[in-house]
Formats: C-alpha cells, structure tokens, sequence
C-alpha cells in the first residue's frame, strides 16, 4: 500500500536519538532548548517554546492568551477536532465561520458577521499547508481588539508574502506528530514575539514552576522529551528540502489532473508558499464517479488516501451542544468531495506515476 502520510527519518536522527538515551538525560532539557532555538530562527519569532503535542501547543497558546470561560473564540468547523477542542479545554465556546472555496481556509467575511461582545479570540486554521487569509484576519482583529492564534500544525514554513505562519497573530502552534512535515515523533510548538507570553507558556508547560517545587501558577505537565527535541533537530535541518520535494510532487499532480472534468486541484493563492502537507483534489459530478468511489479504486490498486475532513466539527456528536452555530454552506459541500492524495517526501515518481494513472484510466472509464 502505499501510504497518504509517513515520516521520513534517517541515520542522523539514529545517531542523535542514541546519543540522549546515552547522556541519561531523557527529558526536557538542552535537546528540547537548541530545538526552540533553531525553530524561532527558521519561523522568524522571537521565542519557540516546546510542548508535548500540537493539541497541547494550542491549548497553552489559549491560556496564555487569557481565553477562559464564558469568552467566545471564532475558528473553522472544517479541520481536525484538536482545533475545536483546545478551545473547549478552555472553557470557552467555539462559534464556526465557513470557509472559502478556493483555499479552504476561514472566510473573513464570515468572522466578521459572528463578532459579538463576547468574541476574544480568532482561531485560524492554515489548511493542508497552506497561509490562511491573514492580512484581512488581522485587520477585523485590530478593528474588533481581538487576540489572533494560528493553527498551524499543518504548515512549518508556509509564507504569505515574505512572512512565515506563526508570526502574524500574538502566536502560532505547531505540530511535530509523525506524519507533519517534520517530526519529534510527538511534539508541538508555540511560537509568539512576546516575552512575556513565551514567560508564561513555560510556566505553564511545567506546572507552574519558576523554581524547583515553587509554584507560581497550577500548571500542567506538557514537557517535550530530549528525545524528541534531537530527532526535531535533525528533522528542521532537513525541513527545506523536504518541503521542496512535496511542491515538486504537488506540481506534478496538478499539472496531470487539472484538465480533467470534475477534478478540482488545488489552488495557491497570490502571494502564498503553500507547503502541501496534504494534496487534497475535490471530486465533483464531472468526473462521472464519487469520491467514494474513487477511493475504493485507489485502494484497490493498494494507493492509500484520505478524507481530511469528512464532518464538520458542529456536526461531531461529541460537539452537540457545544458552540454557536453558524451556518456553513461552502464547508457542507467541500467535506463532501475532498479527497487527499499520497503526498511526502519519500513518495517515488513511479508510485505518483501509479496514482495518477489510475485516477486517469477511471475517468476515461
Ligand atoms: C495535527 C493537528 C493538530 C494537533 O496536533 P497533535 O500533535 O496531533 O496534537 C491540531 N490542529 C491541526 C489542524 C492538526 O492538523
């Protein structure tokens, strides 16, 4: 089979992986302190701080920020549950905008109208690899005094214009699971330009602690490990190159299924570095097949793919009763027909060659 996501880890994460088990120093220390070094180097923030996972990375960057309950916090029903939750942990509501149809992404025209007295916070979500609409985001948040974080688990190193995702809101959250575009195995990160946030996120991160046993505020345990922090390492070394391989597979795609009826590839808006963690293609009525039965073809032919996301998160059973609903037509239709496509960087061109040619031969029946 081959797979829609998997790490890529070589002999230099071996090497750097022995040498902590060897040190004995296994948890959070010098490894977890260079990774949040060399991080807010490449994302052009001030500070990184390192957290077990990118749900946690999100929840601390909501604490920190001073979301806490009864406050409301606009983000998009149409990504994974961690986005929703984190603001859930928070005690505060999660109100779903809809999405545009060309990137996917939130919709600044629908934040807009969901802005209420209680609104503190937008949550945006950089899809698939790709900048949401930042500069029109910070605008409705400068003019409405709203705190922005971005989620952006999906998107290390995506640009709009000459800046990075992470650095246009008050912070960003990343995440280092297996199959990101770079990996601790698990793992997140925060990044902020504020001091004073990055002070109270590892505070947080470590239960409050300032000084061994002294504890200024209730905290948690959302540590990263030293292991984690050399393979992470090792893995931002080879981040660029990673990311070019997926753009290079992305083109490929695109340019071999655009001129098919009813595929819809993806689009990279003006001005964007869209860093492909997914290549998602939607299946529309054209193609003479379902998306479903697309799917069960590419499996067929062993090729695995995926429906990120098959429902909106106000329509998750476990999110009944909780948030405010918008009414969101363009994220109905689009969980309908995305379809995601084997996209990292050890895919080899006689597998994407497999795939496509599939996707061909269906359509041409
Ligand atoms: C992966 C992901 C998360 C959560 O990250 P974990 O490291 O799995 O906790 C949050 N939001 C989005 C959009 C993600 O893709």
């Amino acid at each position: 089979m081959i797979p829609v996501g998997r790490p890529v880890l070589g002999k230099e994460e071996e090497k750097a992986v022995i040498e902590v088990i060897r040190s004995g120093m296994l948890a959070q220390g010098t490894k977890v302190e260079q990774l949040e070094k060399d991080f807010a180097k490449k994302v052009g923030a001030k500070y990184a701080v390192a957290t077990s996972n990118g749900t946690t990375a999100l929840h601390l960057a909501l604490i920190a920020a001073g979301i806490k309950e009864g406050d409301e916090v606009i983000t998009t029903p149409f990504t994974f549950a961690a986005t929703g939750n984190a603001i859930v942990y928070t005690g505060a509501k999660p109100v779903f905008a809809d999405i545009c149809e060309d990137d996917y992404n939130i919709d600044p025209r629908s934040i807009e109208k969901l802005v209420t007295s209680k609104t503190k916070a937008i949550l945006p979500v950089h899809l698939y690899g790709q900048a949401a609409r930042m500069t029109e985001i910070m605008k409705i948040a400068r003019k409405r005094n709203l705190v922005v974080i971005e989620d952006a688990c999906q998107s290390h190193m995506a640009q709009l214009g000459k800046k990075k995702v992470g650095t246009f809101g008050l912070s960003g959250a990343f995440s280092m699971y297996p199959t990101k575009n770079m990996t601790t195995g698990e793992g997140g990160m925060v990044t902020t330009n504020s001091k004073k946030m990055a002070d109270t996120l590892k505070l947080l991160r470590n239960h409050g602690m300032e000084h061994r046993y002294h504890h200024d505020i209730i905290g948690y345990n959302f540590r990263m490990t030293d292991i984690g922090a050399a393979i992470g390492i090792e893995q931002l070394k080879k981040l660029a190159g990673f990311t070019s391989r997926r753009r290079d597979i992305a083109s490929h795609y695109t340019k071999a299924l655009k001129d098919i009826p009813g595929i819809v590839t993806p689009t990279e808006l003006k001005g964007n570095k869209h860093v492909y963690h997914q290549y998602t293609i939607r299946v529309t009525a054209d193609f003479g097949w379902t998306r479903d039965e697309l799917m069960a073809e590419l499996a067929k032919n062993n090729i695995g793919s995926a429906i990120f996301y098959p429902v909106p998160l106000y329509r998750q059973k476990a999110y009944k009763g909780i948030g405010r609903k918008g009414v969101c037509k363009v994220t109905e239709k689009v969980t309908k027909e995305v379809l995601s496509l084997p996209i990292h960087p050890a895919l080899k061109d006689n597998e994407q060659k497999k795939i496509i040619k599939t996707i061909v031969d269906m359509y041409q029946g």
